[in-house]
């Protein structure tokens, strides 16, 4: 027999944690037709001597809902060896929708994810107004990669609602009517639905995001929706405070648990260096919910974030900045000048949130004021030192010299490399959090999985390949029950990733690209050591290089 595809002479991590084997691989009409020493010829050859081949990776939280339009590859992650990703994450996404509210959606993309309002109105392509209609546009435009898609709860309340949603809870009435409208999108093939009870989840107009105004009434009857159902998962971001769970976000787990009798995955498990111990305590605590289906997700990545004060995204949880948002440079540099305002936000950090007031975690990436050159690569923290101020008054002092323009980079999380290894190896957790198609130029850790397996397996052997492959494949796979896809097995979908052991990775910070509609900019990370890419049996990626093809597929719960 003839096949398709034949990977020869590769080593074969399976993505289930058997030890390594060599043999070859064939694919046959999409599927892998074979396993072992295969004598037959195929259409096309890979040589994989030396190298490995392991399933495609799955990556479980992304936000490409709008991306999809206007980059069908999904070039951040497919580089990277992904193949299949889950979108609709954190309650916002782009349908359903009708006509005349469609800015209303954008903007709560804008908020949340950090997506430019001019890409996503230069890029959507709206054909649709319904779920089931968004998955089929989703279908007909084609992809490289898989896309599964979760409802995101905040425009099925807006669609029943309007802009009440913002303001309230739904009535019985509308309840049961958003629930049968995300039945429909699950019975359409989304795997489950999504929201979010993080205070600074901000919507339209800075009012809070429509699913964060869900009464527990509500969320009892879209839970027991998925239970009537027999399938789907649910996924909510949480932690108000990072590592921390508080008793309010507890109970909400355990009745969302209780009333859908479905996993739940939630954001998620963080490393604090400033308290080594809240992200293994944290786990402890939750383990009676992650017994239960409740998983964590956590990242094997340094939080490395790029922030200027023009859209100063990590501080929109201090009440002492919320004047600046949304306005013209001169108005904001105005409000930095005022004594009052670093008085009441000097006040505020001294109970941080996000960011934690370590003013040597800030470095300056880049400015466009000549004079300040030499600055480049300084952290806030030496600057101050140089000028005998404060970490405070210098960070918007900088930000003042140079109009606002300056570019900083934070590691807000995950800063201590010490601590990672706790929490990525753990089996309560499930790893993800690339949040791909997300603050486009702030940061990009789609590349995650050759993260973990160049930096965490290869140079710090902090677990095993063949468990970083499982916990990148049949891990996320099984917790969405995508049941062909996530293992090299006879039969599965042919979703592969052949890699160099000895290369494979990414480093800690993405390259600056403008390529967005209507020349945005987003920041996109290289891969290293990635050989092919293959998606349904069709090579994708060849050596980096995209091969045109387009072999993804909507997948359906
Ligand atoms: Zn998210």
């Amino acid at each position: 027999m003839s096949y398709d595809l034949l990977i020869k002479n590769g080593t074969v991590v399976d993505g289930l944690g058997t030890p390594r084997f060599r043999a070859d691989v064939a694919v046959a009409n999409g599927n892998i037709a074979a396993i072992g020493k295969i004598t037959d010829g195929a259409k096309q050859t890979i040589d994989a001597s030396d190298l490995i081949v392991a399933p495609g990776f799955v990556d479980p939280h992304t936000h490409y809902d709008a991306q999809i339009c206007w980059d069908p590859v999904l070039s951040s992650s497919a580089l990277h060896g992904v193949t299949s990703v889950m979108m609709g994450n954190c309650g916002v996404g782009l349908a359903p929708c009708k006509p005349a509210v469609r800015d209303i959606a954008a903007w709560d993309l804008v908020n949340v994810e950090a997506i430019p309002f001019d890409v996503l109105s230069r890029g959507i392509g709206w054909e649709w107004e319904t779920f089931p209609e968004y998955l089929e546009a989703a279908r007909q435009r084609g992809s490289g990669i898989n896309l599964g898609f979760m409802a995101p709860l905040t425009p099925f309340r807006h669609y029943v609602m309007g802009e009440e949603s913002m303001d309230r809870a739904a009535t019985t009435a509308e309840t049961a009517q958003i629930k049968a409208l995300l039945q429909e999108a699950v019975r359409a093939g989304a795997f489950g639905f999504t929201t979010t009870a993080i205070p600074q989840h901000i919507g339209y107009q800075g009012r809070p995001l429509a699913c964060r105004q869900a009464s527990r009434e509500e969320l009892k009857a879209y839970a027991n929706g998925l239970k009537e159902l027999g399938k789907g998962t649910i996924e909510l971001a949480l932690t108000a405070t990072a590592a921390e769970l508080s008793e309010e976000e507890y109970g909400l787990l355990d009745f969302l648990l209780t009333e859908s009798g479905r996993p739940v995955t939630w954001l998620g498990v963080v490393s604090r260096d400033d308290k080594p111990e809240a992200g293994p305590d944290l786990l402890r605590r939750a383990e009676p919910l992650i017994k239960r289906g409740g998983i964590p997700q956590v990242t094997c990545r340094p939080f490395v974030i790029q922030i200027n004060l023009r859209n100063p995204f990590i501080f929109a949880n201090h009440p002492s900045w919320n004047p600046v948002f949304n306005r013209p440079t001169e108005e904001q540099i105005r409000v930095y000048r005022d004594p009052a305002f670093r008085q009441a936000f000097r006040t505020e950090l001294e109970k941080p949130r996000i960011f934690s007031g370590r003013w040597e975690r800030l470095e300056v990436k880049e400015v466009s004021n000549p004079a300040m050159k030499a600055l480049e690569g300084k952290t806030v923290a030496e600057i101050a030192r140089m000028r005998g101020k404060d970490g405070l008054d210098t960070f918007l002092d900088l930000g003042i010299e140079d109009e606002l323009k300056i570019e900083y980079t934070i590691v807000l999380f995950n800063a201590n490399d010490d601590l990672i290894p706790a929490l990525i190896t753990d089996p309560r957790t499930l790893i993800g959090l690339s949040d791909g198609g997300a603050h486009v130029d702030m940061l990009c850790d789609a590349g995650y999985c050759t993260y973990l397996l160049g930096t965490w397996v290869r140079e710090k052997q902090a677990l095993s390949l063949e468990y970083a492959v499982q916990r990148l494949t049949s891990e996320p796979a099984n917790f969405f029950g995508v049941r062909d896809r996530g293992r090299l097995a006879v039969g599965m979908a042919a979703d592969l990733v052949v890699f160099d052991y000895n290369t494979v990775g990414s480093g800690r910070r993405p390259e600056m690209h403008y390529d967005l509609p209507g020349n945005g900019r987003r920041l996109l990370m290289p891969a290293q050591g990635i050989q092919s890419t293959i998606v349904n049996g069709v090579v994708l990626y060849n050596q980096q290089q995209h091969t045109g093809a387009l072999p993804g597929q909507v997948l359906r719960s």
